[in-house]
């Protein structure tokens, strides 16, 4: 992976796009994301995500050493 500037936050949402956590596309703040499986090794695709929904969703999961958002919080 190279140090592009990729993660970077807007004060807009994109109207065609959909935030993958709440579904929607409020036009709130929002940051790029890089969507997995999609790199040649110098640039990625990514999804936009709105940062108060990422920020709420997010949960680290110590034993696969991943964070993920839009993920489940309780017990399974
Ligand atoms: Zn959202």
């Amino acid at each position: 992976m190279g140090k592009e500037k990729m993660r970077q936050t807007f004060e807009k949402f994109p109207e065609e796009a959909t935030c993958p956590i709440c579904g929607k596309n409020t036009d709130k703040e929002c940051a790029l994301v890089p969507i997995y499986g999609t790199g040649d090794g110098r640039i990625i695709a990514s999804q936009p995500v709105h940062v108060e929904c990422l920020l709420n969703g997010v949960m680290y999961y110590r034993d696969y050493d991943a964070i993920a958002a839009n993920a489940p919080h309780g017990e399974k």
